[in-house]
């Protein structure tokens, strides 16, 4: 099945269900100042859940375009994991509750006439202690015990409070459903929230019930048409694999998936949808917040091509092949494929200019490191190569990162506050995560194999 059919097939399957259909919302939505990015289908109808806007309706159902920057680091590492990617969901306002979500997921995943998937390659989880969601796949679903596993709260309560406490605001627990391919990891494909409380201040009794309880849920589209077409990465699906192979064919460069260009290619796919998107909406690259964001995908896949030994403007030229493959749900992105191509080839000429400069002084901060037997990069040497080169931190810490080196966030963000200058909160999170989370994170980059040691994530082998 093709993913635009999919999607079209997900809309009309919750129509058929009492849902109105709803517009994706934008991608940067300046209307929200508690999130960059839209990072999940529900942030449209916050309010709604709140009870805080008048209903026209009770039941919505929407693709949603997404953007996570917690998953940067993902791309190109696991096989499910994109900056920006389509969610479907269905949403319930006071209207239908635990038994319905559940009953339609299944009956939308396995009946032949909407997805057809075998029943007995679908595994579901619940919150611990939400025996109504548990004894509801066991009894009405028939799902044996052993097909539903009962998770703590940092993986099935969204979003989680612990350990960080969490955001304040609508949560509740959660179900998720996974496929499990024959012979590969299983992939979450679909989470549903029962979001029943509003989080307000620290624990305890900080979950107040809302005023009607109410259904969010959220499929991935990418995961799930690869589920539907065999393939064993969303890159390969008919709305991306083209965009790989033209990105390829643009840097001069075969794609074999399980190679480091394979990687780079991918990675190139996603950041370069994910800033044709952004930009698209007026969301340029620069210093500050969102367009942080932006600029560091786009630096990051100018570095992919340089290691694939580019030294001229490349990416920019995918715009037109992803505007054609995303055009029957988004048909606005070819009359903007011109801008959005001149705003990407400027920022690539402006960072190429300095990149080999910045890659030599790299290369002289290691050499000096390994004299002296250092393995931390220092602070001072990343402002330094940030304010110079235009060389974002996150990059140095990744080629750091190659090197078995790792990297001094909390040194990075002093010498930064010494000139009064701060990127944006892809590196404030990072801070916030303190050293030694920074440390394993940079630990786990340089051994990306190791990563498919994780529950949640997939990775191919030798993807
Ligand atoms: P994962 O554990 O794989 O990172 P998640 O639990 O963070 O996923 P949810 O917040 O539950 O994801 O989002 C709902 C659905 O959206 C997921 O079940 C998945 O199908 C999809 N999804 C989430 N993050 C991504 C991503 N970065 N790329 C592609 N699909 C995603
Ligand atoms: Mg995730
Ligand atoms: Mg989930
Ligand atoms: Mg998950």
């Amino acid at each position: 099945m093709k993913t635009d059919e999919l999607r079209e097939k997900y809309l009309s399957f919750y129509e058929t269900k009492g849902h109105a259909r709803r517009a994706s919302d934008v991608l940067v939505p300046t209307w929200d100042p508690s999130v960059l990015f839209t990072p999940a289908g529900m942030n449209q109808f916050k309010d709604h859940f709140l009870g805080r806007v008048k209903l026209d309706f009770t039941r919505a159902t929407t693709c949603q375009k997404c953007l996570r920057t917690g998953d940067i680091d993902n791309v190109g590492r696991t096989a499910y994991h994109h900056t920006f990617f389509e969610m479907l969901g269905n949403f319930s306002f006071g209207d239908y509750f635990k038994p319905d979500a559940i009953s339609w997921a299944w009956e939308f995943l396995t009946d032949k006439k909407w997805l057809g998937l075998p029943a007995d390659q679908l595994t579901v989880t619940v919150y611990k202690d939400d025996n109504e969601a548990a004894d509801y796949w066991h009894e009405k679903i028939g799902l044996p015990t052993s097909r539903i596993d009962r998770l703590e709260e940092d993986e099935n309560f969204w979003p989680a409070s612990a350990p960080s406490q969490g955001p304040d605001g609508v949560c509740g627990p959660c179900s998720e459903i996974y496929y499990h391919p024959k012979g590969s990891k299983p992939v979450e494909i679909w989470n549903l929230v029962f979001t029943q409380f509003n989080r307000v201040g620290d624990p305890p009794n900080n979950l107040e019930s809302l005023p009607s309880k109410n259904i969010d849920t959220g499929m991935g589209l990418e995961r799930t048409a690869a589920t539907l077409q065999g393939v064993t990465t969303n890159y390969h699906i008919d709305i991306l694999r083209p965009i790989v192979e033209a990105a390829a064919e643009i840097c001069g460069v075969k794609y074999v998936p399980e190679e480091d260009n394979g990687r780079r290619l991918r990675r190139i796919t996603d950041h370069i949808r994910a800033c044709t998107f952004a930009i698209h909406e007026n969301v340029y690259p620069g210093a500050q917040k969102e367009k942080y964001v932006i600029r560091r995908l786009l630096r990051r896949a100018v570095l992919d091509g340089h290691q694939m030994g580019l030294r001229k403007p490349f990416a920019y030229q995918l715009v037109d092949k992803i505007a054609e493959m995303m055009k029957t749900p988004y048909p606005e992105l070819q009359e903007t494929t011109q801008r959005v191509a001149n705003v990407i080839k400027t920022e690539e000429e402006n960072f190429l200019d300095r990149l080999d400069e910045g890659l030599a002084r790299t290369e002289k901060v290691f050499a000096t490191m390994r004299k002296d037997n250092l393995t931390v990069v220092s602070g001072g040497e990343a402002a330094e190569l940030y304010q110079t080169y235009g060389f974002p931190p996150e990059l140095f810490e990744q080629v750091a990162a190659e090197k078995g080196l790792t990297f001094d966030w909390p040194g990075y963000k002093e010498e930064m506050e010494k000139f009064g200058e701060l990127t944006g909160t892809g590196t404030m999170k990072l801070f916030e995560t303190g050293p030694i989370e920074s440390l394993k994170n940079t630990l786990r980059q340089t051994d990306f194999v190791g990563y498919d040691q994780s529950d949640a994530d997939v990775t191919i082998k030798g993807i």
